[in-house]
């Protein structure tokens, strides 16, 4: 009986102990805290997003993005709903996101271990590796509850973001003592820090906006959606989405801005003739009083007062070429970057063990034969939405059922 030791007990650790313990493997799990799939437990506010029935290539972000997504082709978003089935979790999708029925993360982690533990997988807690070799064809990993062998090694120890759940980057140190490359580590899916007025003024104003990512002046990536302003710079899933790449460029010292569009069902000119028939029809109402009228109050003496308006100003004292100047500014509100929260805060890591190194259809190190690598310890990040369990669920379960053959 082959056996495969496979390092962590998060979504893509114990998915590949699944797989391959219904191969007939016999599994060892090693995980270094006293829990497993703590990091499940925290997914989706607590509800866990398990995977999304829309999957494109843009949701995958990397060295190389067609990695995550082309996994697809050996591990689907159908296979995931199968496998939670066989798992005994019913699913529900609400506009493309998928969630398990019970909306409760517990039921995904609980069910999954159970299953690892009724099919014989050992796993043995507050265990920590200290070291993999091979040796004549045999993986021998040495931690500090003794030594293992095993015929395959499975590196499934996660990335560095959260690691209050046990993800604290030690998998890259294994990783790279074993000769892989590994991509510098950065934080994804993570909020970004502003010493911008607007954020001083309007911390806790959740607004509609169009956010333009821009380095060095050159335009890099947009999205709609909910914007959470806060006192350290701006928040919300529409920041998250376009951080990696803010991150990156700060990373490398670049100039990074946001331009908001606080009007993103206008046009500029369209906006500009509804404000001057709002402000013409108000003249002895104040301009901020106007302007409550389409944002937030908070917002809007923000705005206003970065235009050198104040609070007392009347309607009547403006000209008609105020609102088209007023309409130019909130529709391209520009936000200077000053950094980014660390990985404390980051959902995910950008990063890691460099993909060319891994042969996708089974996962496997291309130069160590039975070594593999899973989740999010490769250098693969997916948008928010599902798309980073698909791929710890897709490479965790190729993995389990390669090492086992
Ligand atoms: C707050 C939050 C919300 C999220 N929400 C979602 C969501 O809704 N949908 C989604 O798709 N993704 C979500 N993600 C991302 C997703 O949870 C991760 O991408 C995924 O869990 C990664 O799985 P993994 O198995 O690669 O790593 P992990 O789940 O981090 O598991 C790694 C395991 O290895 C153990 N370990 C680490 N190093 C060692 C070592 N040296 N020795 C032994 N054990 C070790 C760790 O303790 C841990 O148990 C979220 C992340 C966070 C932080």
């Amino acid at each position: 009986m082959k056996h495969i030791i496979i390092i962590g007990a998060g979504a893509s650790g114990l998915t590949a102990a699944y797989f391959a313990a219904k191969n007939q493997a016999k599994v060892t799990v090693l995980e270094h805290t006293s829990k497993a799939g703590k990091k499940i437990l925290v997914t989706g506010n607590g509800k866990c997003n398990l995977t999304n029935m829309v999957q494109t290539l843009e949701d995958f972000r990397g060295k190389k993005p067609e990695f995550g997504y082309e996994l697809l082709k050996y591990f689907s978003v159908e296979d995931t709903i199968s496998y939670m089935e066989e798992l005994g979790i019913a699913t529900k999708e609400k506009r493309g996101y998928v969630y398990p029925r019970s909306e409760t993360a517990v039921t995904v982690q609980k069910k999954l271990l159970q299953k690892c533990l009724a099919l014989g997988v050992t796993i043995v807690y507050d265990t920590k590796v200290d070291e993999i070799k091979k040796e004549k064809g045999k993986f021998l990993v040495t931690t500090n509850q003794g030594s293992y062998e095993g015929d395959a090694c499975i590196l499934a120890t996660g990335s560095q973001a959260a690691p209050k759940t046990g993800s604290d980057g030690s998998g890259y140190t294994l990783a790279k003592a074993l000769g892989l490359k590994i991509i510098k580590p950065l934080p994804a899916l993570v909020q970004l820090c502003a010493e911008d007025k607007i954020c001083k003024e309007a911390s806790g104003v959740r607004c509609e906006v169009m956010a333009d990512l821009y380095i060095q002046g050159e335009h890099r990536i947009s999205n709609q959606g909910e914007l959470q302003i806060t006192d350290y710079g701006l928040s919300g899933i529409i920041v998250m989405q376009i951080s990696r790449y803010a991150v990156e460029a700060m990373d490398r010292r670049k100039q990074v801005q946001i331009s908001l569009d606080f009007f993103p069902e206008m046009t500029e000119s369209g906006l500009a003739k509804k404000l001057y028939r709002y402000l013409e029809q108000a003249k002895e109402e104040t301009v901020l009083e106007v302007l409550d009228g389409f944002l937030n109050d908070k917002l809007a003496f923000g705005l206003l007062s970065q235009m050198g308006i104040g609070r007392k100003k009347k309607a009547r004292e403006l000209d008609e070429s105020w609102a088209g100047d007023m309409a130019h500014f909130m529709k391209n509100y520009m936000v200077e970057l000053t950094g980014y929260k660390g990985f404390e805060q980051a959902q995910v890591c950008q990063g890691g063990v460099d993909t060319s190194q891994i042969q996708q259809d089974t996962m496997e190190v291309k130069e160590i034969p039975d070594l593999y690598v899973v989740g999010e310890l490769l250098d693969v990040d997916g948008n928010c939405g599902g798309y980073n369990l698909q791929f710890a669920w897709g490479s965790g379960a190729v993995a389990g059922k390669n090492a086992s053959m």
